[in-house]
């Protein structure tokens, strides 16, 4: 890989360290470790595979809530290979799912879909640079998000743990249901899946991840991130040179 200056972090690690107990003073274990600590149940393998002093990705922790809408995020990262993280909130976290050649609308297409540990529910927003040196390294983009809902069964962490879950998204990109299933049979890995679109309105034979390259969030591409670029949104509105006239 080519070397790139270091671009800003988007977020200071100051905010995502730990907080030590103010008047207490920090004992040997260190941050990293107490936030291994702390992160409880599937969170753990997430938290014990970083250092939060050295990524700004968020620590996380569990979310209580209910009544929400659920949410759904795709994020595209230039790791060692690039990929597409596809994650659906469930039980409180983002299930979590590595996508090498990313989501398809077209109903045809099987895409493999690498089940990773889950993520804390406020990884959704990240995107910026995961520092080399770190797990991940590279840069990472909001690609799609939004919200979804189960076409089938009314527990996504069940459907997930049962290895199929068939949910119908509402993202700027992606629209429609889609299916997640666990492969079987004797040559498939356990955390091996697909990700298939179902045939409705939202699904596009002619459709290419490729094409739709800008982050939702902040209309930065992976480039644009890695020089540590900001898009200026206002030209955007400027009348497109002479082809328009
Ligand atoms: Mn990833």
């Amino acid at each position: 890989m080519r070397w790139r200056p270091p671009p800003p972090f988007e977020l200071t690690t100051a905010r995502l360290m730990p907080k030590a107990p103010s008047g207490q003073k920090r004992t040997g274990a260190t941050p990293a470790a107490q936030t291994a600590k702390r992160a409880t149940g599937s969170l753990r393998r997430y938290a014990e595979k970083r250092n939060f002093q050295r990524t700004p990705e968020p620590a996380g922790k569990k979310l209580p809530g209910q009544g929400r809408a659920l949410r759904f995020v795709v994020q595209k990262h230039r790791a060692t290979r690039l990929h597409y993280d596809f994650r659906l909130e469930a039980d409180g976290v983002l299930k979590s799912w590595a996508v090498p050649k990313g989501p398809s609308l077209n109903p045809v297409d099987r895409r493999l879909a690498m089940q990773v540990e889950d993520h804390p529910y406020d990884y959704r927003d990240f995107e910026g640079v995961i520092p080399a040196g770190n797990y991940g390294a590279g840069e990472v983009i909001v690609w799609d998000r939004g919200t979804y809902k189960l076409a089938e069964g009314t527990d996504a962490a069940l459907e997930i743990g049962r290895g199929k879950i068939k949910f119908i998204l509402k993202g700027k990109k992606l629209t429609g249901m889609f299916t997640l299933v666990r492969m079987r049979g004797r040559n498939s890995e356990e955390n091996a899946w697909l990700l298939v679109k179902d045939n409705d309105a939202g699904a596009d034979p002619e459709w290419n991840a490729d094409d739709h390259a800008e982050s939702v969030k902040s209309g930065r591409t992976l480039d644009d991130i890695a020089r540590g670029r900001r898009v200026a949104q206002w030209i955007s509105n400027r009348p497109a040179a002479s082809s328009r006239r």
